[in-house]
């Protein structure tokens, strides 16, 4: 009616609706339409805070539009190649759940915790990074809200603006915006067939900080080998270089057991570890952990409780149940059995579509193939006519990449999705080229 009256288009009536709802100047109630509501003019006349000077204000700068249409899209675009986590019919739900029921039966309170974290589960971590070679002990663990806030944490707590990052030249730490928060400068090195070329690093004035994902790389997918894990710590140590090792996919290798974190070779405390069961488990748990020097660890423990006060209550014990459930090493094979599987249709279904387009790597682990297209290929109009086909597919200039790449994830998609997807990325690729 609106619209025939003011002869105005149906859906300005219906955006005009929408912001005075928002504002609180009409009010919808089911089966009794739309009405203006009581207090409508005071709403109206009081004076709203100028919200767009406000939020652009504080110290983190907007994600990248790329990533934004990423975070948007994940949970609407039929075909997840890009997403790090596992699938519906890989979660371990059952062990979730009864991990989780053991939880609700086990607390006696719902309370905060101890600055560092569970006791419990600390103890548990204790145990697990002994597995690892890692011996250390529980007041040299802290636990965070995801190994992402152990970084936030790194960031507040410890780096002056401006401090000097190195990362490999595509980094997860690339497509995060963490380090900018304070000013951080990125320092991207090269990466051969061993690992990092640490020895790009200037020597002089003092190298400040290194951020590396060793084993089953995001999003590179490559794994440092152990002389270039004992060389890096030599010089690590030489040159006093901390490292910040982020061990999130170490659990998930396909072959054979990858070598022993950076932080088993540590004698003089130069890494910060960084764990999460966010790729193995469960990453809506929200639970990870920092293995550092005792004073690295209080300090931010005590910016962690100015911050938010500990992590879950109930996830920390639910993870407790979950790390000494005696099936957990079952638990574990069976998702990379599993994963094994995923790697090998989708490389099959790589070779089957773009054998001769693209290059890319075999996984030893982890989730990611790193696909390198032909330079011609303009990859934000793939990317853009990949959605627009209900494909997502992460470019690797979000992760810094300075090469024509795509990182295509294994573990989201079944092997039926991922082969429909990249049929799709292969025909658009081919499209671009014949032009
Ligand atoms: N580190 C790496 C290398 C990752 O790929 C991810 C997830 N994409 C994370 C950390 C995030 O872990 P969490 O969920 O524990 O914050």
């Amino acid at each position: 009616e609106l619209a025939q009256t003011y002869r105005v288009n149906r859906s300005t009536i219906h955006t005009a609706i929408a912001e005075l709802q928002a504002l609180g100047v009409v009010m919808t109630a089911h089966g009794r339409g739309t009405r203006v509501a009581s207090n409508s003019w005071s709403t109206l006349l009081s004076a709203t805070p100028d919200w767009q000077r406000w939020v652009h204000a504080g110290e983190f700068s907007a994600n990248q539009p790329t990533i934004q249409t990423i975070n948007q899209r994940e949970f609407t675009t039929p075909i997840r190649l890009s997403t790090g986590e596992l699938g519906p019919d890989l979660f371990p739900r059952r062990a979730v759940q009864t991990a989780m029921h053991q939880a609700a039966d086990q607390l006696t309170t719902l309370n905060y915790l101890p600055a560092l974290g569970s006791l419990a589960l600390r103890e548990a971590l204790v145990q697990r990074l002994k597995t690892w070679g890692v011996q250390t002990t529980v007041d040299n663990i802290l636990i965070t809200s995801g190994s992402l806030q152990a970084l936030q944490l790194i960031t507040a707590a410890l780096l002056k603006p401006g401090t000097t990052v190195y990362t490999a030249a595509a980094s997860y730490l690339r497509s995060l915006r963490v380090l900018e928060s304070v000013q951080a400068k990125w320092a991207p090195l090269p990466v051969d067939e061993q690992g990092l070329a640490y020895w790009h690093i200037p020597v002089s004035p003092q190298p400040q900080l290194l951020y590396t994902v060793p084993t089953f790389d995001n999003p590179l997918g490559t794994v440092m080998t152990v002389q270039r894990r004992t060389d890096l710590l030599t010089f690590a140590q030489k040159y006093q270089l901390p490292i910040i090792e982020d061990t999130a996919y170490q659990e998930l290798w396909l072959d054979q057991r990858p070598p022993l974190p950076l932080k088993a070779h540590d004698t003089q405390g130069n890494v910060l570890y960084l764990g999460t069961v966010s790729k193995d488990l469960a990453p809506g748990l929200r639970v990870g952990w920092l293995v550092g020097p005792q004073a690295v660890v209080a300090r931010l423990a005590d910016v962690k409780m100015q911050m938010d006060y500990g992590a879950s209550t109930l996830s920390q014990q639910t993870l407790v149940n979950l790390l000494t459930a005696p099936d957990y090493p079952r638990t574990l094979q069976r998702l990379r059995d599993q994963l094994r599987e995923r790697r090998e249709a989708a490389l099959a279904s790589l070779t089957a579509t773009l054998g001769d387009l693209a290059t890319w790597n075999r996984p030893a682990g982890g989730f990611y193939l790193w696909v390198q297209l032909p330079a011609k290929v303009e990859l934000p109009r793939l990317f853009q006519a990949a959605l627009a086909q209900g494909v997502l597919a992460n470019p690797g200039t979000v992760y810094g990449a300075p090469t024509n790449a795509l990182r295509l994830s294994y573990a989201y998609a079944t092997p039926a999705e991922f082969r429909r997807g990249v049929t799709i990325l292969a025909t658009l690729i081919r499209q671009q080229l014949s032009r």
